[in-house]
C-alpha cells in the first residue's frame, strides 16, 4: 500500500467540510460521476426542533434536538441519537453523511443519518432525561419508521433511552415496531451482543491489520482512549486476544503501565466507580494529553472527534490506528499519519461493527426470531473481515491510505444505488 496519492486536506471549520474534503479525494481518484458526487454532497433531509421539558425544579427548559438523514440510496436511513453539549447542525450532517458510508463499507442495504439533542446528559436526572427523550421521539414521529430512518445509540445515549424513544414512538404512532429503534434492551427486542459490537468491530479489524502488517497480538502492546461503550469492549476484546493493553483513559483520568494493565480490574472498577476510572491503581495516572503519545504499536482512539490533530500526529508512536469513535483524527493530520507509513484504520470501517449488528437486531425484529450471542458474533466477524478486505484491496488497487480506501468501497456502492434509482 502506497500514500502518494493522497493530497492534504486544507484545514476546515466546519466538519461537514472535512467529511466533503475526503469525498473528494476519494470521488477524484475513483472517477466518480459529477452527477454522483453533487447527490452526496447534499443531505436528503435535515430537521431542527425545539424541545421544551419540564425540568426537576418545576422550570420549563428548551432544548434543541436534530436529525440528519444524508441518504436512503441503498435502504432506510440507519444512524444513532447523541447527548451532548457541542451538539449542532454541523455536526450532525457530518455525522450522518458518515453513517452513509459506514453502512455502505459493511455492506448492510441502509443510507445514513444521525440525531442529537444539545443538552448535558451528565448533569440531568433520570426523569429529566427521560422526558427529553420522550419529546425528542414525539417530535421525530414523522422522520424515524421501521422502513424509513432507523435510529441507535451514540455518544451519551443507551439502551435505556432508546427503550424511552421505542416506547413513545409507538405510543404515538399507534405503531409497535420494535425493529423502528436498535440498540434497545435484550428484554424489549434487543440483540445479543449488540452491547459489546463496536468494540467487536475495533478488534477484529485489529487482528486483521496486523496479519497484513505481519505482526503477531502477543508481540504487540496497545493504547485505548475512551473507557465507554467501545473503548471498554474494545480493551476487553483486545487483551483476549493476547494484546497487551499499557494504556487506558476516560474524561475524568488516563492510565500507563508498560507492564499491561488487567482490563479485568479496571472493568470491576470501573463498574463499582459510577462508570469512571478516576482512582483506578492498576497503573500510573498520567496527564490525558499523553495519552495518545504513548509508546504503544496500536492506538485506539475511541473517546472524542478531533483529538488527533496536526500536532498529536506527529508526535504519535503507533503503527497502527484503529479508530473506534466517528471522527478521531482531524483530516488536517491525515497526511502526517501517512507520511509516517502508520496504517490507519478508518471510522467507517472500524468502528461499524456496531452499526452491523444494530442491522441484524432489525432483521431479527423483523422476523421475530432471535439468534444466540455466538450466531451473532459469527455472522458480524465474517461480515467486518469481508469489508476490511474490500477496504484494503481498494487502498492497494488505488495506491492510497485505508481511509480513502474505505470512501471508494463505500462511493462504489451508493453510486450503483443512485445510478439504479435514478432521479427526477
Ligand atoms: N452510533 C453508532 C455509530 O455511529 C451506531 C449506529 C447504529 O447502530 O445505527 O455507528
Amino acid at each position: 500500500m502506497s500514500t502518494q496519492t493522497v493530497n492534504a486536506p486544507q484545514a476546515h471549520d466546519s466538519m461537514f467540510e472535512a467529511v466533503l474534503a475526503r469525498l473528494d479525494v476519494a470521488a477524484k481518484l475513483m472517477n466518480l460521476s459529477e452527477e454522483v458526487t453533487k447527490v452526496l454532497r447534499n443531505p436528503k433531509k435535515e430537521v431542527k426542533v425545539s424541545l421544551p421539558v419540564v425540568m426537576d425544579n418545576g422550570k420549563i427548559e428548551v432544548f434543541e434536538g436534530y436529525r440528519t438523514v444524508h441518504s436512503t440510496h441503498l435502504g432506510p436511513s440507519k444512524g444513532g441519537i447523541r447527548y451532548a453539549l457541542d451538539v449542532n447542525a454541523d455536526e450532525v450532517k457530518a455525522l450522518a453523511a458518515w453513517m452513509s458510508f459506514k453502512c455502505a463499507v459493511a455492506n448492510l442495504p441502509y443510507g445514513g443519518a444521525k440525531g442529537g439533542i444539545k443538552c448535558d446528559p451528565r448533569a440531568m436526572s433520570v426523569g429529566e432525561l427521560e422526558r427529553l427523550s420522550r419529546a425528542y421521539a414525539k417530535a421525530m414521529k414523522d422522520v424515524f419508521g421501521v422502513n424509513r430512518d432507523i435510529p441507535a445509540p451514540d455518544m451519551g445515549t443507551s439502551g435505556r433511552e432508546m427503550a424511552w424513544i421505542l416506547d413513545e414512538f409507538n405510543k404515538v404512532t399507534g405503531d409497535d415496531s420494535p425493529g423502528v429503534i436498535t440498540g434497545k434492551p435484550i428484554a424489549i427486542g434487543g440483540s445479543l451482543g449488540r452491547d459489546a459490537a463496536t468494540g467487536r468491530g475495533v478488534m477484529v479489524n485489529t487482528l486483521a491489520a496486523l496479519k497484513k502488517m505481519n505482526l503477531k497480538p502477543t508481540d504487540v502492546c496497545a493504547v485505548v482512549q475512551g473507557f465507554g461503550n467501545v473503548g471498554s469492549h474494545a480493551a476487553r476484546l483486545l487483551s483476549e486476544k493476547g494484546i497487551k493493553i499499557v494504556g487506558i483513559g476516560d474524561h475524568t483520568a488516563s492510565f500507563y503501565n508498560e507492564k499491561g494493565i488487567n482490563i479485568k480490574d479496571a472493568l470491576d472498577f470501573s463498574a463499582k466507580n459510577k462508570g469512571t476510572l478516576k482512582g483506578f491503581t492498576g497503573a500510573t495516572e498520567i496527564a490525558h494529553d499523553q495519552l495518545l503519545l504513548c509508546k504503544c504499536d496500536v492506538l485506539v482512539p475511541a473517546a472524542l472527534q478531533n483529538v488527533i490533530t496536526e500536532e498529536y500526529a506527529s508526535k504519535i508512536q503507533a503503527k497502527l490506528i484503529v479508530e473506534g469513535a466517528n471522527g478521531p483524527t482531524m483530516p488536517e493530520a491525515d497526511h502526517i499519519i501517512n507520511e509516517k507509513k502508520i496504517i490507519c484504520v478508518p471510522d467507517i470501517l472500524a468502528n461499524s461493527g456496531g452499526v452491523t449488528v444494530s442491522y441484524f437486531e432489525w432483521v431479527q425484529n423483523k422476523a421475530g426470531y432471535y439468534w444466540s450471542e455466538e450466531e451473532v458474533n459469527t455472522k458480524h466477524d465474517i461480515k467486518m473481515e469481508l469489508a476490511f478486505e474490500n477496504v484494503w484491496n481498494n487502498a492497494t488497487t488505488f495506491k492510497t491510505s485505508m481511509r480513502i480506501g474505505a470512501y471508494i468501497s463505500a462511493l462504489q456502492r451508493i453510486e450503483q444505488g443512485v445510478k439504479l434509482k435514478g432521479s427526477y
